[in-house]
C-alpha cells in the first residue's frame, strides 16, 4: 500500500523517467517560430502518423537530411521526424513502392 511518504518519492522521481518517455520519438529541428506553428497547424501536422503508410518518411515532399529527420517542402523546408504526417501528404511511390 503507497502511504504519503511513497509517494512523494515517486512524484520526485517522475521527472527523472518523463526525459526517457519523451525521447522515444526523435525531435528533429529547433524552436519554431510562430509562423511555422501556424503554416503546421494549417497543414493538419501531426507528429505522429496513425498510418505507417502514410507518414513523411514516404512523402513526395520528404527529403531525408539524417536518420529519422528530413525536410518538407510544403514546410519551407522545416525539419519533420520521418514519422510524422500531415493533410498534405503524397505517397513517393520511389520510397514505398505499394503506398497511396
Ligand atoms: S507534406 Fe506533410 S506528410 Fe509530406 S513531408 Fe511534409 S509534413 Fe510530411
Amino acid at each position: 500500500m503507497l502511504n504519503r511518504r511513497k509517494l512523494l518519492i515517486l512524484g520526485s522521481l517522475l521527472p527523472m523517467a518523463l526525459p526517457g518517455i519523451v525521447a522515444a520519438e526523435p525531435t528533429c529541428g529547433g524552436a519554431l517560430s510562430m509562423s511555422q506553428k501556424n503554416r503546421r497547424r494549417a497543414l493538419g501536422y501531426l507528429d505522429v502518423s496513425n498510418d505507417p503508410k502514410r507518414r513523411c518518411g514516404l512523402c513526395s515532399y520528404f527529403s531525408e537530411a539524417e536518420p529519422g529527420c528530413g525536410k518538407c517542402q510544403m514546410l519551407s523546408g522545416g525539419a519533420v521526424t520521418n514519422n510524422s504526417v500531415c493533410n498534405s501528404f503524397v505517397a513517393d511511390t520511389t520510397k514505398h513502392p505499394t503506398a497511396q
